[in-house]
Formats: C-alpha cells, sequence, structure tokens
C-alpha cells in the first residue's frame, strides 16, 4: 500500500507514456517498440536494459508473428519480473537474516546524503522487531555528523552502538563493533561505512580493510555488502553503483527515497546493469518505512 502510494508517479507516468506509445495500434511493430525504448530510458531504466528488454520483446514477436499491444503491458511486466528474478531479488515480504554463525555482519556503503544512516537504522529496528539482538558499529568516522545520526538511531530504536572520536581508523571501529558483537552474543552487526566516492582507489583500499579486519573476529565477515542507492536520482545512482561494485564486492541493494518520486524505474536498470539483488527500498522518512523488496509488488504498483 505504502508502495502503491510510493511509486504514484512514476506508475502513472510510466502507464500514461506505455499508453500513448501504442495509442492507435492494434499491432507491436517497429513504432511502437521505439516509442517503448524511448520511456523505457526516459523512466531510468537505463540504455542497456533498455535494449535487452526491447530485444526480448523483439523475440517474442518474432516467435509469434503477432503481438497484439493489447498483449504489450503483460509481457513487459513478465519480462521485468523475469530481469529481477536473473539478479536473485526476491518475492519475500518479512525482514529475515539468512543463517550465518552469529553475528550475522552487514556491511553498509553507498555516499553521503543517500539515505544510509536511515536505512541503517530501519532495519535495526525492523530486526528488533523481530527479536534479533541487533548492534552498530558507527565505522563512518569522516564526519562528525554521521557518528552522531547513527547515535540517534541507536537511541530511538534502543540498541547498542559502538564507536569512536571522529578521524579514528574505520577497521578499528569496525573490528571494535565486532568483538563488542560476539561477546554480546548478538544476531546481527550493522557497519557504516565511509560514504565519499573520493577517489576509487581510496574507496578501495579502506573498504577492503575494513572488511580484513573484521575478519579477525568473524572470519567469513562480511555476509552482505549493501549498497544503499538515492532513487530518486537517475544516472547518479548508476554511476555510485559502477564506482562501489568496482571498489568491492557488492552483494544487494537499498534503493531509497522511491515515495514521491517518478524514477522507479532506477530500480530494475541497476539490479540488471550490475546483476545485484534489490533486497529493501525506503519509502519515507519514518522508521518505518522501508520494505523488503517484493519484484512482484514492484512491478505491480510500476505498471498498474
Ligand atoms: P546518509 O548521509 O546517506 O546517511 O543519509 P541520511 O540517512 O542522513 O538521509 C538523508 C536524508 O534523506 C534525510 O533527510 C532522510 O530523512 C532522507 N531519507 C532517507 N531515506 C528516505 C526515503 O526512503 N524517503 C524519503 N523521502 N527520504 C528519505
Amino acid at each position: 500500500e505504502t508502495l502503491d502510494k510510493g511509486l504514484e508517479k512514476s506508475k502513472t507516468s510510466f502507464f500514461n507514456k506505455l499508453n500513448k506509445a501504442v495509442a492507435g495500434k492494434s499491432k507491436v511493430d517497429d513504432d511502437v517498440l521505439d516509442n517503448l525504448e524511448e520511456i523505457l530510458v526516459t523512466s531510468d531504466v537505463g540504455v542497456n536494459t533498455t535494449l535487452k528488454v526491447i530485444e526480448r520483446i523483439e523475440a517474442r514477436v518474432a516467435k509469434d508473428k503477432y503481438l497484439g499491444t493489447s498483449e504489450l503491458n503483460q509481457i513487459l511486466r513478465e519480462e521485468i519480473a523475469g530481469l529481477l528474478s536473473e539478479t536473485n531479488s526476491g518475492e519475500a515480504t518479512e525482514f529475515t537474516i539468512p543463517e550465518t554463525k552469529k553475528p550475522h555482519v552487514i556491511m553498509v556503503v553507498g555516499v553521503n546524503g543517500v539515505g544510509k544512516t536511515t536505512t541503517i537504522g530501519k532495519l535495526a529496528y525492523q530486526l528488533k522487531k523481530q527479536g534479533l539482538n541487533v548492534v552498530l558499529g558507527a565505522a563512518d568516522t569522516f564526519r562528525a555528523a554521521a557518528i552522531d545520526q547513527l547515535q540517534v538511531w541507536a537511541d530511538r530504536v534502543d540498541i547498542p552502538i559502538v564507536k569512536q572520536s571522529m578521524g579514528s581508523d574505520p577497521a578499528s571501529v569496525a573490528f571494535d563493533a565486532l568483538q563488542s558483537g560476539v561477546s554480546q552474543n548478538a544476531d546481527v552487526v550493522i557497519i557504516d561505512t565511509a560514504g565519499r566516492l573520493h577517489n576509487k582507489v581510496n574507496l578501495m583500499n579502506e573498504l577492503t580493510k575494513v572488511k580484513r579486519v573484521m575478519q579477525k573476529v568473524v572470519d567469513d565477515a562480511p555476509h552482505d555488502v549493501l549498497l544503499v542507492l538515492d532513487g530518486s536520482t537517475g544516472q547518479n545512482a548508476f554511476e555510485q553503483a559502477k564506482q562501489f561494485t568496482a571498489a568491492t564486492e557488492v552483494t544487494s541493494l537499498a534503493v531509497t527515497k522511491l515515495d514521491g518520486t517518478a524514477k522507479g524505474g532506477v530500480v530494475i536498470g541497476i539490479s540488471d546493469e550490475f546483476q545485484i539483488p534489490v533486497k529493501y527500498i525506503g519509502v519515507g522518512e519514518g522508521i518505518e518505512d522501508l520494505q523488503v523488496f517484493n519484484k512482484y509488488e514492484f512491478v505491480d504498483s510500476f505498471f498498474k
């Protein structure tokens, strides 16, 4: 329901554009496909993913000889759900964590301002609601505000946080947080990391070091590297995904600010382009405004 509301604008515009693309046509022909290509690109699905979708529809047209425009909506939905399945994006609705040796360690990456801290807070809240013991690690030591904001969320959710002063070594904070998690028998440790995209080599070195040091405490940590992207920024989100996937092995995506944005298409494009599952979506600023990504619900909202 929130997702429907959140994606109001994108669904209206995508639905309207799609209707326009097929207006007065009964058959999917080259004109319709050209129009479709344009609306997918302008909906931030990204060029590569758009071409993939168009090729798949062309293949269906070629196979069936005739494809009515009335069927196009359904076929597009299937193709997009298919793309999201190929990236292992799920259909769960509940917040769960996979069985790992305790604690399950989530390292969260992303640039400043995308909603990283908020997403960590909302996620911690949901996991705590499931009865899990969660510890936060404030390893974004570059900005004092980042540590303070994470502290605000830790207080709000009422969970422990491990932090040091601004400017301290992020790897050392991560190490402490994991040790604290182990000694408290925590189920989950969520590590915030610095979000500046200084240069690729520095970013890579820093994230690699944080990982290496964490593995001294929990040998297969991190179990999840969650990249947070702002869904309202279109091409920027693609660029950030490119930089972070080059710097470290990103295992899942959280796409924020999908409330009040016409850019839900970014979710499809980035997941496909980088072959990473979408795990969570942010649909508002409140503590309850994080959802487990469900590809069918998403496609429904996008197309309705
Ligand atoms: P960080 O710098 O990446 O840690 O970003 P913050 O978590 O501080 O978030 C930046 C701003 O985006 C804050 O004002 C948040 O309330 C807001 N924000 C985060 N997630 C969402 C979301 O899903 N929807 C909306 N509308 N705002 C969000």
